[in-house]
């Protein structure tokens, strides 16, 4: 009732598309049977959660923040949610997003723009000369609902999406703790593809523990998903005594990019140095192929977004348009009337990069090079690195009325330059809140690990907590 009262509370948020007050009631109801009955309760039991709103979920419209999906409404859960519910966490909503989940701003849905929770904290707030309804700032994104929805505490965790950084890219912003897990450790079942060979489920805490916990509930095999992976045997908690002097940390020195804020510099130098204070070794290493990784996540991207996008044709799912003239002006004013112009430029740019005249220069060019940037960090791993250490994203969150302009949202593209390296490569990596900039926003850092490592890499960070 009280995470209910908060979605209330907090609408001008706008984090949430759907509110799922009346089964969130029958479900806690549930939890609260299984309390008085004296049996044991599990971790989840009872823990009110958000999902972002382009994971299925049973009899509940599920959007994707798009005209083309709106009264879509699944007859099944995506697999992470299921686990969840089978824990008895109790689903109170779903979370605003880009639509399809393109975008690092939260900015793009057909619901309007989600905002951000600190920019109404009392010290943005002093600083600000401006009345809060127009000086407010952007959550991140693409799940910037579900990282709103935590850090607003309307809910005690939430699932988002990332493909290029969509998880952790709002987790920094916003101040909470997301962890974006190796590529097919996590089930996609359900959740609708954006780049099906990057795409994972992520998670949004408060806590690195938290984190942890529902990691290990959702981690595994699902035969509804055969990019899945067996789970690594894991621990029923993070180990409260660890040794941070068995741990090798790399500055990766491609990643001071240009853009890179003070403020960010200077957060991401004094960790380095907490690290070496306490014994660990730091060390500076290389990962040449940075450089190439927005180009080539953009070509890639567009090229399974060309192709994923081609189920909606106003048959299947959401949307038809009136028009009925004949089959193709019913196809062509459907996905007229359904995409936004992210979605249009993405599916145009992807179909254009596979005419046959152009696949080997763009899409088999782009397969190389993010092979050569998986290989960048198996390389620095092999050489006895535990797990890197670097800025999550370039500076903190910006105004809403900056970030609409057209030439930032160009320079948008380059916010990502952290994080798709990681989904390139399919190895994990969690953004931890590390401090509030001289503007009262939060700051958080990134660790990346090692394929299937995880549980070492949540170990670290919940030292670095
Ligand atoms: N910003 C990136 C994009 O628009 C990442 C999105 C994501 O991770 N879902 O493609």
């Amino acid at each position: 009732k009280k995470c209910i009262n908060q979605i209330q509370r907090t609408r001008y948020l706008n984090a949430y598309i759907t509110i799922t007050e009346e089964t969130a009631m029958e479900q806690a109801q549930r939890a609260d049977i299984r309390l008085s009955t004296g049996k044991p309760l599990g971790p989840l039991d009872g823990i009110p959660f958000s999902v972002k709103d382009n994971f299925c979920t049973d009899n509940i419209e599920t959007t994707c923040a798009s005209n083309m999906l709106k009264g879509y409404v699944p007859p099944f859960n995506a697999t992470v949610v299921q686990k969840l519910l089978d824990q008895g966490a109790v689903l109170v909503g779903k979370t605003n997003l880009d639509e399809f989940a393109m975008g690092s701003g939260s900015a793009d849905g057909v619901f309007g723009p989600v905002r951000n929770p600190w920019s109404y904290a009392t010290q943005y707030r002093e600083q600000s000369k401006e009345d809060p309804d127009s000086d407010w700032t952007i959550t991140g994104g693409s799940s910037g609902g579900s990282a709103a929805a935590v850090a607003s505490l309307s809910s005690f965790l939430a699932l988002g999406s990332d493909t290029g950084g969509s998880t952790r890219n709002p987790g920094s912003l916003c101040g909470v703790v997301a962890l974006k897990p190796s590529y097919g450790l996590l089930s996609r079942h359900g959740l609708i593809p954006l780049v099906n060979s990057m795409d994972v489920p992520g998670i949004m805490t408060r806590s690195v523990h938290d984190a942890a916990t529902v990691l290990r509930i959702l981690q595994g095999r699902d035969e509804r998903d055969s990019t899945t992976v067996q789970a690594p045997n894991t621990p029923p908690s993070l180990p409260e005594h660890f040794d941070i002097r068995d741990i090798c940390v790399g500055i990766p020195k491609e990643y001071h990019a240009p853009g890179l804020s003070k403020d960010t510099l200077a957060q991401w130098s004094r960790v380095a140095a907490m690290f070496e204070q306490a014994g660990a070794r730091v060390q500076e290493v290389s990962l040449p192929h940075t450089q190439h990784s927005i180009v080539c996540y953009h070509v890639l991207c567009c090229c399974e977004v060309a192709s994923n996008m081609a189920r909606f044709d106003g048959l299947e799912y959401g949307h038809r348009s009136a028009v009925d003239s004949s089959t193709d002006a019913m196809y062509a004013t459907t996905r007229h009337e359904g995409f936004n112009n992210v979605v249009r430029r993405r599916i145009l740019s992807g179909n254009y990069f596979l005419l046959k005249s152009n696949y080997e220069r763009y899409f088999v060019k782009a397969q190389q090079i993010r092979r050569l940037i998986t290989e960048d960090f198996k390389t620095v791993f092999r050489s006895g690195i535990d797990v890197l250490l670097t800025p999550t994203t370039l500076s903190d969150a910006a105004r809403y009325s900056d970030f609409i302009q057209e030439d930032n949202r160009t320079r948008s593209a380059q916010e990502d330059v952290f994080t798709q390296p990681v989904n390139m490569a399919g190895v994990p990596a969690v953004t931890v809140p590390t401090a509030l900039s001289p503007r009262g926003l939060p700051i958080g850092l990134q660790l990346i690990g090692q394929t299937l490592q995880d549980w070492k890499l949540l170990t670290v960070a919940h030292w670095m907590e």
